[in-house]
């Protein structure tokens, strides 16, 4: 068969089976168990892919993949029950005798497409609240993570109820031909350029969209901080993955007055992380492919290197590095997804603030400093996907908060209970008796009726 076939016979068993299938809450656990036994018991086989497509560390996978979609199921199995039942709400005194309620019913037949850079988490952390949400997906991770897109593609029918999920791989071309088909809920992990072709193919369906996309996620770094440890952690989050990450921060905004100690506090740090060579640590993560790699290259164009900055095209690697930027840099201009972070001295935290509202809105904006004063400051007076104070990334993976872009970083959200509601459509329901029949809605109409409805609408 060739990929046409295969992706019209795919998507028709999906969309025949869609109302065949009980998608009760017995079908939901037992799905979502389903997805946790395929993660553990494969545990090893997983890990290898993600060690081949990016050297990422067994305990970076366990942590930032398999851990991530863990959670989110361990969180829904919890929850679902409560989830699932429906919300009552408040009946106004003209809908008497009536009671009203909030039922969360399964969207449909939905796709997900997920990015390379956290293959396993951005595709199957979705599919947990799909499942949750009593959906069926069609899933279609990245092909340039391809070993853990082949590794995906056979464990999910192995795994999951085949009537209900598949795995269609593929490149642009073959996720174009997918976005033709009208689905129910477009779910998208990957970067703006994509994001708008994606809106724009769904469109013509009217299917909704969650666009979880990327952009350049500021720290600011101020006076009055723990340098130390804001260097430990922002030297965490920007390196793990090699800065493939899309809540790394991508530029540190910082007040003079700390940048010589916080310059030299990164510095040893990286160091400490990944010894001398960081060649040779086994917990430092490859650039995924040459064109990556090229591009994060010329990104060095018009810096002050400051630290690392060694560049091997043969093993795609590129030490952790730090560089001093100015507005107009080159590096400045485009999200940098790769290990390399600018410093940019602002002399104030008004002027910070002014800097970020310039900017399309971030995915995540990170404050290190002891002063509230500067937190809510930054909280009242920026817009971002979310906001982590005095770390960084270390939020993204929580279930009890609502993960996705604002603005030019995106579009709806998940994780925990934002999962379940954005993989199901809240229907308001009213259920009225008969009794009473109350005529002052009916014409023909008065003023006396107007009265008294004016009153049992307050
Ligand atoms: P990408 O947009 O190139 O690819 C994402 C997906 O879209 C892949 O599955 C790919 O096959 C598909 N695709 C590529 N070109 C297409 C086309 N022309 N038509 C239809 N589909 C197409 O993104 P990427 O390089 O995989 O990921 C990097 C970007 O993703 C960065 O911008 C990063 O910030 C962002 N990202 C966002 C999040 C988040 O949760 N918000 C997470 C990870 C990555």
């Amino acid at each position: 068969m060739d990929f046409s076939q295969t992706l019209n016979t795919t998507y028709t068993k999906l969309r025949d089976q869609l109302g065949k299938t009980n998608r009760d809450y017995i079908w939901r656990k037992n799905q979502l168990l389903a997805l946790k036994a395929m993660l553990e018991e494969n545990d090893h086989e997983i890990n290898e892919a993600l060690w081949l497509d990016l050297h990422k560390s067994r305990f970076e996978s366990e942590a930032s993949e398999q851990g991530v979609v863990l959670s989110e199921i361990n969180f829904a199995l919890e929850n679902l029950a409560d989830w699932m039942n429906p919300q009552s709400a408040a009946t106004p005194l003209y809908n008497q005798m009536g009671k009203s309620h909030v039922r969360y019913e399964p969207i449909g037949l939905t796709l997900i497409i997920g990015a390379w850079n956290y293959s396993i988490n951005l595709l199957l952390a979705p599919l947990a609240s799909a499942i949750a949400g009593g959906n069926a997906a069609i899933l279609k991770p990245s092909e340039i993570s391809a070993h853990t897109a082949k590794v995906i593609a056979k464990l999910v029918p192995k795994y999951l109820d085949p009537n209900s999920f598949a795995v269609i791989e593929g490149g642009a071309e073959e996720t174009g031909m997918l976005l033709e088909k009208p689905f129910d809920l477009i779910f998208f992990t990957g970067s703006s350029n994509v994001g708008k072709i994606v809106l724009a193919r769904a469109a013509p369906n009217l299917t909704p969209v969650v666009l979880e996309l990327g952009g350049k996620s500021p720290a600011y770094v101020d006076k009055n901080t723990n340098i130390k440890i804001t260097a430990r952690r922002i030297a965490w989050g920007k390196f793990l993955n090699a800065g493939q990450t899309c809540v790394a921060p991508d530029y540190v905004l910082i007040d003079p007055t700390v940048k010589t100690e916080f310059l030299s506090e990164m510095k040893k740090v990286i160091i400490e992380f990944y010894g001398e060579n960081p060649e040779a640590s086994a917990d430092y993560c490859r650039i995924i492919n040459e064109k990556n790699f090229s591009r994060l290259q010329g990104l060095m164009e018009g810096t002050e290197l400051i630290h690392g900055g060694i560049f091997k095209k043969e093993n795609l690697f590129i030490s952790p590095t730090i560089v001093l930027a100015s507005t107009d840099s080159k590096i400045m201009q485009e999200e940098i997804f790769g290990p390399i972070l600018p410093v940019l001295e602002i002399e104030s935290m008004e002027k910070a603030i002014a800097f970020i509202n310039q900017r399309p809105k971030p995915l995540a904006l990170y404050v290190y400093t002891h002063d509230e004063k500067v937190v809510e400051s930054f909280e009242k007076e920026t817009s971002s996907g979310s906001m982590c104070v005095n770390d960084n990334v270390i939020h993204m993976p929580m279930t009890s908060l609502p993960f996705g872009g604002v603005g030019a970083s995106g579009m709806g959200n998940y994780h925990g209970i934002y999962g379940f509601k954005t993989f199901t459509h809240a229907k308001g329901v009213l259920d009225k008796s008969f009794q009473p029949d109350i005529s002052v809605r009916y014409p023909p109409y008065s003023n006396r009726k107007e009265k008294v409805l004016g009153w049992l609408m307050e």
